[in-house]
Parts: C-alpha cells; structure tokens; sequence
C-alpha cells in the first residue's frame, strides 16, 4: 500500500499490515471525516476532514 492513502480508503487488510501507523493516526484526534466518519490527528489522512471541537 502507497504511503500515503487516506486512512479513510484502509481496508481491512490495511489495517492488519499497519496496525502501528493506524495507531498514531487516530491518537488524539484533531480531524473527523464528514463522509466516512473516521477520525485522525492529521486532516491530510482524511477525505473530506472537518475540525472537532
Ligand atoms: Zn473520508
């Protein structure tokens, strides 16, 4: 998988590979993706990131 996919486009099989990068993506996160509900630290791994309050 390229370095830089979205977390929002990690399948299951992303996860399992890179469980680890998972981990520090969606540790205290900053950012939640209005489309796919996911949340990361960094906008830049989300699709379409809004901030949280
Ligand atoms: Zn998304």
């Amino acid at each position: 998988m390229g370095k830089d996919k979205k977390l929002c486009k990690w399948d299951k099989e992303d996860i399992q590979a890179d469980f680890k990068k998972l981990k520090k993506l969606v540790k205290k996160p900053k950012y939640v993706c209005e489309k796919c509900g996911r949340a990361a630290r960094e906008d830049s791994a989300l699709c379409r990131p809004v901030e949280l309050e």
